[in-house]
């Protein structure tokens, strides 16, 4: 890999922001319901789409299962997507109560449980590992536009457009899926977030980015 290892990626980006503690839900459904929400959208839409079905009381899998469709297009409408995600969403909280809710999905390993998310309609790699890393505390590493970007921009990736699993297993490679590295791939992927929102925009703010004197990009712009 050039220059950059993963684990001093990370080491720079929590001096810079601090730990993030993501993500931002108060029960492991409820992440399981925002992952399904953020897709092709913003978090702060999202999350009004959570607020709404946390004020119908429906953010457990057995109150989402049996509530009727058209009221759960509704009530996500903030998130976009509506009548898919609605499908997506029922599909999902059908699949949780039959594995015997998040305590029986947590009790899986990781390799039974993956294949068995992905399997689930509307649940894409990103989706399947951000519900595996959030909700279920699994050594998962979640991969987005953001990971992709930034990791191309900085000289370890060599292009943007290259596969997930591309990416995964680079960043795996060198901080193996192991209980011990949990916290350190939840953190990791909630500041790689951070850094893009902030400073490695589409048109990136080098100048007071923490990662500047790191970068391939800023050397060779
Ligand atoms: S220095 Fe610029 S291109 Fe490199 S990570 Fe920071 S913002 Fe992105």
């Amino acid at each position: 890999m050039a220059g950059l290892s993963i684990a001093q990626l990370l080491q720079v980006l929590l001096e810079h922001f601090g730990p993030q503690n993501w993500w931002p839900a108060e029960t492991p459904f409820e992440v399981c319901v925002g992952a399904v929400l953020t897709q092709n959208t913003t978090w702060e839409n999202a999350s009004r789409a959570v607020g709404n079905l946390k004020k119908a009381n429906l953010l457990t899998p057995e109150a989402l299962s049996s509530t009727d469709e058209g009221e759960l297009q509704n009530l996500i409408k903030p998130a976009g997507f509506f009548r898919q995600k609605a499908r997506y969403l029922k599909e999902l909280s059908r699949f949780v109560v039959r594995e015997g809710g998040i305590e029986g999905l947590k009790a899986q390993p990781l390799k039974v449980l993956r294949p068995k998310l992905l399997n689930v309609k509307g649940i894409g790699p990103e989706t399947a590992d951000s519900i595996l890393l959030y909700a279920l505390d699994k050594p998962s590493f979640v991969v987005d536009k953001y990971t992709k970007r930034l990791l191309y921009r900085l000289g370890v990736l060599e292009g943007e457009s290259v596969s997930y699993n591309r990416v995964k297993t680079l960043v795996e490679g060198e901080i193996p899926p192991t209980e011990e590295h949990l916290k350190e791939y939840k953190e990791l992927h909630a500041l790689i977030v951070e850094l893009c929102k902030r400073y490695c925009k589409t048109r990136p703010n080098c100048r007071e980015c923490p990662l500047r004197e790191l970068c391939y990009n800023q050397h060779n712009p």
